[in-house]
């Protein structure tokens, strides 16, 4: 149970979850693909890996980005044999001030960019014949709800049905598709929604880090990019499908299932 000499596409690996599992990936023998909107970002990430990867601009909402991104990648790192379709943002706001615009803005980079990453990567896995690995980086709040988050709750709720179809059509040609539920972890963008949260509940920051966001933990811990990217190590290096259409929640026991 290895990545050893596979190839990934992590998406949004410029920053954050995203950057660690490619990292993580890379050290443990494979070959990845950052793709991201952000090119800079992701050229960084790939030069610090060395030979291990390279930069790839893809914004996962533009469909023409996303075929061709993938087809770079088959063509200059020969295959693809796992993706994580991780890219995401954070909007927070009560349902009756939402912008309409901000919901399809959030829908689409979740949901739409997890559909089309995830096409453009099955036609080259079934063609190629050699399996394949799909995660998706969904939340707690596949699992959860909580106030403010409307789309995001809506949007990593449905990646868990997404995951499911990709385990029954992927099925007979050894494509696995799984989701990671990481708890809150300290990346941009959840230091973003401290000062956002804290305006929207008129708490003070430690009140949003303490009572909203760790409250529910066994231990008042958040969880660690280390974490998550060692579940996506797992999922991707595991070989059959007896672990297919399965969500894990890293969490610190926020929630249970
Ligand atoms: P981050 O902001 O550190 O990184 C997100 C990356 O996605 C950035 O590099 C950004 O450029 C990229 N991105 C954004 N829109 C994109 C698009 N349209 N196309 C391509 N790339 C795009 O965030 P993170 O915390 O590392 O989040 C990564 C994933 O983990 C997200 O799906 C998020 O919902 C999920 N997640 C995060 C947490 C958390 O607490 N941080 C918890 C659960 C799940």
């Amino acid at each position: 149970m290895s990545v050893n000499n596979k190839v990934a596409i992590v998406t949004g690996a410029a920053s954050g979850i995203g950057k660690r599992i490619a990292e993580v990936y890379a050290a443990n023998g494979a070959t990845v693909a950052i793709a991201d909107m952000n090119l800079d970002g992701a050229n960084a990430t790939a030069k610090e890996l060395g030979g291990k990867a390279i930069g790839v601009k893809m914004d996962v909402t533009n469909e023409q980005e996303v075929e061709d991104g993938v087809a770079r990648v088959v063509r200059d790192l020969g295959q693809v044999d796992i993706l994580v379709s991780n890219a995401g943002i954070q909007i927070v706001n009560p349902i009756v001030s939402f912008a309409y615009a901000d919901w399809k803005k959030l829908m689409s980079i979740h949901v739409d960019g997890a559909f089309l990453t995830t096409r453009a990567c099955l036609k080259n896995m079934y063609a190629r014949g050699k399996g394949g690995s799909i995660i998706y980086m969904g939340s707690v709040h596949s699992k959860e709800a909580s106030k403010l988050k409307a789309p995001y709750v809506t949007a990593k709720h449905g990646l868990i049905g997404l995951a499911k179809v990709v385990a029954k059509e992927g099925a007979e040609h050894g494509v696995r598709a799984n989701v990671i539920c990481p708890g809150f972890v300290r990346t941009p963008l959840v230091e973003k929604q401290i000062p956002e949260q804290a305006k929207e509940l008129g708490i003070s920051e430690d009140d949003v880090i303490k009572k909203v966001m760790l409250k529910d933990t066994v231990d008042g811990e958040f969880t660690t990019v280390d974490d998550v990217a060692a579940c996506a190590l797992f999922f991707a290096g595991f070989e059959s499908n007896a672990l297919t259409g399965q969500s894990i929640v890293v969490s610190h026991g926020w929630f249970m299932q």
